[in-house]
């Protein structure tokens, strides 16, 4: 089986972990803070804060730009649903905006319209996550200038995104934003086994995200409601979680980052060759920003259903069979039991529906070899011949 997506871990990884296995800290010592160093500087940002996932980030970036019960979160409905929950983890109600028919990503013309209707009902979001699917950025300089018109903040979720750029701005720089995330999950572009990491520019959501992922505990004396006892003292003054990421994860998560160029280049490499193999299929290729460079994560095709006899399931079914192990990113959010039972109903977001009724993800990853792609282009035509 040709996997959608797999981690590529080096002997340079493996002796980074091992190094940090046999040194005197598994957890909070150096390697984490050099990790949120490297990252945060890499993409541009002032403060990185490592977490144990994606989905712990989202929460604590939520949870420390305010957002509470009665609260409103928006974001994407082609998303995982972690993009979705960390709103409901603070008591907050989630809704969604429909996806732009070309990036897959939030409209924002979708949005704007939503602003308005909710501003009438007096019903506005305090947050918008905005999520750069496949990779590719969103429009967030028109986000941007939307929360400023609006007053919402804007948590970016880029775990398909480290190592893309809009422009000159690395995502992450969080130019037009206020947080940005990324997952180190293994099948994403880096990996830490499980991970994330928080970044932003601003000194008071970095020390907020600090003491919310470590049970909202702090040492620093300026934070506590009075001076120490003592040099063992600590005060708790905020309840937070045990979010935090340990130095094994660090310590991979610092080795690959050495390859993350290399990696997105290489996935740059295989999306072109993609786009000529599938040149003649009845298929849609992803589109890409010419402004932007994606990190692509992904490469969703979308079938032209009018042109083949196959169905969509047919077609995936059969590359299965055909030793493909493609994938679907993502199944609406809106449309999970959970979510549907809130008064969701599929046609709320008619075009996230249509995506999901056409695309496919196939294999991207850096190991992936040119004779694999041949493979999986081979197996789709078969497929869609049926
Ligand atoms: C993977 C992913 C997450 C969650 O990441 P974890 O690190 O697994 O928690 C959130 N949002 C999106 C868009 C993702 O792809």
């Amino acid at each position: 089986m040709i996997p959608y997506g797999r981690q590529e871990i080096t002997q340079q990884d493996i002796d980074a972990v091992v190094d940090v296995l046999k040194s005197d800290f598994l957890t909070q010592g150096p390697v984490v803070p050099e990790f949120e160093q490297r990252v945060a500087s890499h993409v541009g940002a002032v403060f990185g804060l490592a977490v144990n996932s994606a989905t712990s980030a989202l929460h604590i970036a939520c949870a420390a730009a305010g957002l509470k019960p009665g609260d409103w979160l928006w974001t994407s409905p082609v998303t995982f649903v972690a993009s979705a929950n960390c709103g409901l983890y603070c008591g907050a109600k989630v809704d969604f905006v429909d996806i732009d028919p070309h990036t897959y990503n939030m409209c924002p013309n979708a949005l704007e319209r939503k602003l308005q209707h909710a501003e009438a009902l007096g019903r506005l979001p305090k947050i918008v996550v905005p999520v750069h699917l496949c990779g590719q950025p969103c429009d967030m300089a028109r986000i941007k200038s939307l929360a400023d018109r609006y007053g919402f903040r804007i948590i970016e979720d880029a775990s398909h995104a480290i190592g893309g750029k809009h422009c000159d701005d690395f995502i992450g720089s969080c130019r037009f934003s206020d947080v940005t995330v990324f997952s180190f999950h293994p099948v994403k572009i880096i990996t830490t086994g499980e991970g994330g990491m928080a970044v932003t520019n601003d000194p008071d959501l970095a020390g907020r995200m600090e003491l919310l992922r470590s049970h909202g505990i702090t040492r620093d004396p300026m934070r506590m409601t009075h001076e120490p006892d003592g040099p063992w003292y600590y005060q708790q003054v905020e309840l937070g979680f045990n979010y935090r990421m340990t130095e094994l994860q660090a310590a991979l998560g610092v080795s690959q980052m050495t390859r993350l160029d290399d990696f997105v280049k290489r996935r740059h490499e295989l999306a072109r060759r993609y786009d000529e193999l599938l040149a003649d299929l009845p298929v849609v290729t992803p589109w890409q920003h010419p402004d932007s460079y994606s990190g692509l994560h992904l490469y969703v095709i979308r079938l032209k259903l009018a042109e083949t006899r196959a169905s969509h399931r047919e077609v995936f079914e059969s590359l299965r069979v055909q030793g493909i192990g493609v994938n679907l990113h993502y199944i609406p959010v809106h449309t999970q039991p959970y979510y549907s039972a809130m008064g969701f109903a599929p046609e709320d977001f008619p075009e996230a529906m249509r995506y999901y009724n056409e695309a496919i993800s196939i294999p991207m990853y850096h190991g992936l070899t040119f004779e694999q792609q041949n493979v999986v282009a081979a197996a789709l035509q078969k497929a869609l011949a049926a």
